[in-house]
């Protein structure tokens, strides 16, 4: 066993005389955190504290008093623990989530999926000849453009959607709880925005627009007997149907009903061409 600091050993030697009258292992972790506190080693301080709280939660006992400033540092190291954590979750560059995210969040989602009565849609979406625009107008400014398109996708969207970055010039926008004709309406609200921004505004001549592949998976309870989906799954038939919008034209949202492959609004007239069909897609 590790020797103990002379201090905290004081600390739980004050502590075990005060066993018998209650306290306790509760009294022993404040006393150790107020001590810590008072040397500024604050993580360790509000480990004990946690442990206090945990004990005091188990057992009911009385709320262990918290020194004012161990509180405030306590207060301040959530803080920046959360901020930390919501960081690791975003992109640098365009703030959109980030894969890690996506593919948490993904795996929730459609877990609870099969016990839900909602559809959940993934939209991926990709920029059209953006190696053009960087090539043309310079890296940076493609940058900009992948910046203000993560904002135009998001805009919007309803509440539990969310816009992730999936990899380079590619994004997901997630859409729980959403029917398939929603889902096609969100997509394709979002494809006309990136069309549509006077992107001539940000450099003279350029031009912006994207492709989307709209892969929805029904609400469990309306095909019964379908096996559930994983988010591996969704995604490859997300990215199958915008290889179709590609091979269609570009500027395009293509998702899959009655058994086929069809474009979204303004590029509904176009025919749909369909190259690959992915494993157990209904
Ligand atoms: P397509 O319409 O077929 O998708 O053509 P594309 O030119 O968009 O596709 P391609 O895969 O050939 O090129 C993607 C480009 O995206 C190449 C890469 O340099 C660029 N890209 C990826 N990530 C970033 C980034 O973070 N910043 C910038 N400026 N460019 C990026
Ligand atoms: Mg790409
Ligand atoms: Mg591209």
């Amino acid at each position: 066993m590790t020797a103990l600091r002379p201090e905290i050993a004081e600390a739980q030697q004050d502590d075990a005389s005060v066993d018998e009258q209650g306290p306790g292992l509760v009294g022993l972790h404040e006393s150790i955190a107020t001590l810590l506190a008072s040397r500024g080693q604050w993580r360790q301080a509000y480990q004990h504290l946690r442990s206090a709280l945990d004990l005091v939660h188990a057992d009911q006992v009385e709320e262990p008093q918290v020194p004012e400033q161990l509180r405030r540092e306590v207060d301040r190291l959530r803080r920046e623990h959360a901020e930390a954590r919501e960081q690791s979750l975003r992109d640098s560059l365009t703030d959109s989530y980030n894969r890690r995210y996506l593919d948490q969040r993904l795996m929730d989602l459609l877990a609870e999926h099969g016990a839900c009565r909602h559809g959940l849609a993934i939209a991926l979406i990709d920029l059209d000849w953006f190696k053009q625009v960087n090539d043309s107008f310079g890296h940076l400014l493609g940058d900009r453009v992948l910046q203000r398109v993560v904002e135009l996708l998001q805009q919007g969207l309803p509440e539990g959607a969310f816009c992730a970055r999936y990899g380079g010039e590619e994004f997901v926008l997630v859409l729980p709880r959403v029917d398939a004709a929603t889902a096609v309406e969100i997509a394709e609200a979002a494809r006309e925005r990136v069309e549509r921004h006077p992107w001539q505004e940000i450099a003279p001549g350029l031009r912006v627009t994207v492709s989307a592949g709209l892969a929805y998976e029904p609400p469990a309870d309306e095909v019964p007997g379908r096996p559930a989906v994983g988010a591996e799954q969704q995604l490859l038939r997300a990215d199958s149907l915008l290889y179709t919008a590609k091979q269609s034209g570009r500027n395009a949202v293509a998702y899959r009903a009655d058994g086929r492959v069809r474009l979204a609004g303004a590029a509904s007239g176009r025919r749909a061409i369909t190259e690959t069909r992915v494993l157990g897609y209904y």
